[in-house]
């Protein structure tokens, strides 16, 4: 396997193609055009439509469980008052999926391929010589 699960998975934290490690997973110029392919090397990035829901779901739990859970105990603890809190956990519903979006898609390739490495095309097995099928 050339691409380990430790590089994916260093790949998809730091937003770049789990295929070939460059910055190509959106499109240039852009903060949420995402490529369908990597320019690079081609990856699909852009699988169908379980991709976006799954990053969806992956940047509201992380939203839910790493921003509006910690202003709900700190208003719980009154630690903040109760019309803060509101004023925080609506703004932070919106604002932190949006701040989070890049992050996400990346996550959820980097998700897919640490459990399924040998999908990617630089992870395929090179064609066994006089092997017909792959001709
Ligand atoms: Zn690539």
């Amino acid at each position: 396997m050339k691409v380990t699960r430790v590089q994916i998975v260093a790949r998809g934290l730091t937003n770049r193609c789990p295929n070939c490690g460059e910055r190509t997973l959106f499109k240039a110029g852009t903060l949420f055009e995402i490529n369908r392919a990597c320019p690079s090397c081609g990856l699909r990035i852009e699988r169908d439509e379980g991709f976006f829901l799954g990053s969806l779901s992956l940047n509201y739990g992380v939203t839910l469980v790493c921003f509006l859970l910690p202003v709900l105990v700190l208003a719980y603890n009154k630690i903040i008052g109760t019309n803060t809190a509101i004023v925080l956990a609506g703004v932070g519903a919106i604002l932190v999926p949006a701040l989070l979006y890049r992050s996400s898609r990346s996550w959820w390739l980097m998700n897919y391929y640490f459990f399924l490495p040998l999908h990617l095309p630089a992870n395929k097995p090179e064609p066994v010589a006089g092997d017909d099928e792959n001709i």
